[in-house]
């Protein structure tokens, strides 16, 4: 596809969605409903890759998840701070940190090297999980990298922290697997 192309399809899909045609999800009146506010009942913390859509994942509709995507779902000031919002203001109760298979930006720190200052900031984000990891197979850096940001995300956030302590947010992890969409919950 060229530039156009892809302009024209991102135009289809969304003229399917607003006129509600062809996109079960879509919805004109859930669409109205929800100007006035939001009330998401959980936070995903996910990776920017093109095969992991939380709110498809999850078959979520448009307000029920609060999603914050970034390669290697890592909890850095951006997306603490987004995720801030959600806790302090939206009193979402569950923060679920998304990791998955095959994950490049996780990928990329195990590789090392210099990659640059933008990608050296995301992938000092992920060196926690490569040093836990030495050794073991890349879904399990994965599966560190996600409970390691989890915990970033209380220790690094005086908002944050403080929901956890008080009872009022939950953190958890979980994997997605590519091939056949199952999540598994991480402990
Ligand atoms: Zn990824």
């Amino acid at each position: 596809m060229n530039v156009n192309q892809i302009q024209e399809r991102l135009k289809e899909g969304n003229k399917r969605y607003v006129s509600d045609l062809e996109n079960p999800s879509s919805d004109k009146e859930l669409r109205g409903s929800l100007t006035g506010g939001q009330q998401p009942f959980a936070i995903v913390l996910s990776c920017a890759d093109s095969r992991v859509v939380p709110e498809m994942i999850f078959d979520c509709n448009i307000g029920e998840l609060f999603v914050v995507r970034v390669a290697g779902n890592i909890a850095n000031k951006s997306s603490i701070a987004s995720i801030e919002y959600a806790v302090a203001h939206l009193n979402c109760k569950m923060i679920l940190v998304l990791g998955h298979e095959s994950c490049g930006a996780v990928t990329a720190a195990v590789n090392g090297g210099d990659n640059g200052p933008n990608l050296n900031h995301l992938t000092d984000h992920i060196a926690n999980a490569v040093h836990a990891g030495q050794g073991k197979e890349l879904a399990d850096v994965i599966k560190i990298n996600a409970a390691d940001n989890a915990k970033a995300l209380a220790s690094n956030s005086q908002i944050i922290g403080d929901a956890v302590v008080n009872n009022s947010v939950v953190i958890k992890s979980a994997y997605y697997n590519l091939g056949s969409g199952v999540v598994d919950f991480i402990d």
